[in-house]
């Protein structure tokens, strides 16, 4: 049976690192069936909107999406698709990788953000003059579904979870967060670690190691995914997923890099690890594992692009990838 995969450049080095991971997939033993579509700066000034309605169908119809990066538009594009998908978890796997430097070359975990509130709620007010207020919405339903989300996660991997929390300050809204996490914990049997996300920060600055899955609030998992990044040697390592219950988007963590777009440099193993991201989820897990282990080898002998030091293009990266397939 083929997959029906969405494929969105986007903007900016989107277009440079996308069709890498498409050249990726198309070298697999899986079929596949892409969909281009538009989404971004260039497609807004086109046609007045930075979403079209063809593209929110098209993603909503394919199997998965692969999203590459969009620039000014951002806001305007990336969160109404992940409502599109229905995306509530969104998981970020950090690590470092031989041959890359790393502050922290033992570094390997992965965020689990839940995805669909906490101050991203969007309910923003000034209520006076110079006087703003930001509602934070946690509910009991969202923090179950993200805590059996990274249970089930950890469970696969066969690893830890730590979750992160601010339940002594944000006493009402973490603390129904831990409430619920706990609940789910205490449901299926789990043994697990909490942690305030401040003292965490520090923690996995000074020993990533000591990590698995850390479950997240939506704020703390894009701040504490960011820090990890700082860890292992960059961005154009980094791949996501948003994940909901049959659809799901994965995308690098990267933006659209205006200052190397079109130069054709820039890196594409985060998309081409968004793509192994979307095999596993999509129950192709040896080719997961097949474009992950040819990753790995290309990073650590080479071609390299700039950013890891090397002078290799987009282009002789992904040929390196896609001939240790
Ligand atoms: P945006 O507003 O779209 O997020 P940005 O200017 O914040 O754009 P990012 O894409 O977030 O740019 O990148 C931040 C820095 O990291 C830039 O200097 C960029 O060149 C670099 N960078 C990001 N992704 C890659 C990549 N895949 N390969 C090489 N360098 C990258
Ligand atoms: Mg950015």
């Amino acid at each position: 049976m083929s997959h029906e995969i969405a494929v969105l450049p986007g903007d900016g080095i989107g277009r440079e690192v996308t069709p890498a991971a498409v050249d990726v997939l198309d070298a697999l033993d899986v079929e596949f069936g892409f969909a281009d579509c538009e989404a971004g700066d260039a497609v807004a000034e086109e046609q007045g909107t930075p979403l079209p309605e063809e593209t929110v169908e098209t993603v909503r119809e394919a199997d998965a999406t692969l999203f590459g990066a969009v620039g000014e538009t951002a806001a305007d594009v990336i969160l109404p698709l992940r409502d599109v998908v229905g995306s509530y978890a969104n998981v970020r796997p950090a690590r470092a990788y031989p041959g890359v430097d790393a502050l922290q070359p033992e570094t390997d975990l992965v965020f689990v953000r839940e995805n669909t509130e906490g101050v991203y709620s969007g309910i923003e007010n000034e209520i006076a003059p110079g006087v703003t207020t930001l509602t934070r919405v946690v509910t009991d339903d969202a923090s179950r579904r993200i805590a059996e989300f990274a249970f089930d996660y950890a469970e696969e991997r066969g690893s830890d979870v730590t979750v992160a929390h601010k339940s002594n300050v944000m006493r009402v809204t973490d603390g129904q967060y831990l409430e619920s996490v706990r609940a789910v914990g205490d449901e299926r049997g789990e043994e697990y670690d909490e942690a305030l996300m401040d003292a965490l920060a520090m923690h996995l600055v000074l020993r990533p190691e000591e990590y698995d899955v850390v479950c997240c609030p939506n704020l703390a998992g894009d701040v504490l995914s960011d820090l990890a990044a700082g860890l292992v040697g960059g961005l154009g390592l980094l791949p996501s997923a948003n994940v909901g219950d049959d659809n799901a988007l994965f995308e690098p963590v990267h933006g659209s890099a205006p200052d190397i777009a079109g130069q054709g440099v820039a890196n594409p193993a985060a998309a081409i690890l968004s793509a192994a991201m979307l095999l596993e989820w999509l129950g192709e897990d040896e080719a997961g594992e097949q474009v992950r282990t040819a990753v790995e080898g290309v990073l650590s002998d080479g071609p390299r692009t700039p950013d890891l030091g090397g002078d290799a293009s987009t282009d002789d990266v992904t040929e390196a990838v896609v001939d240790r397939l």
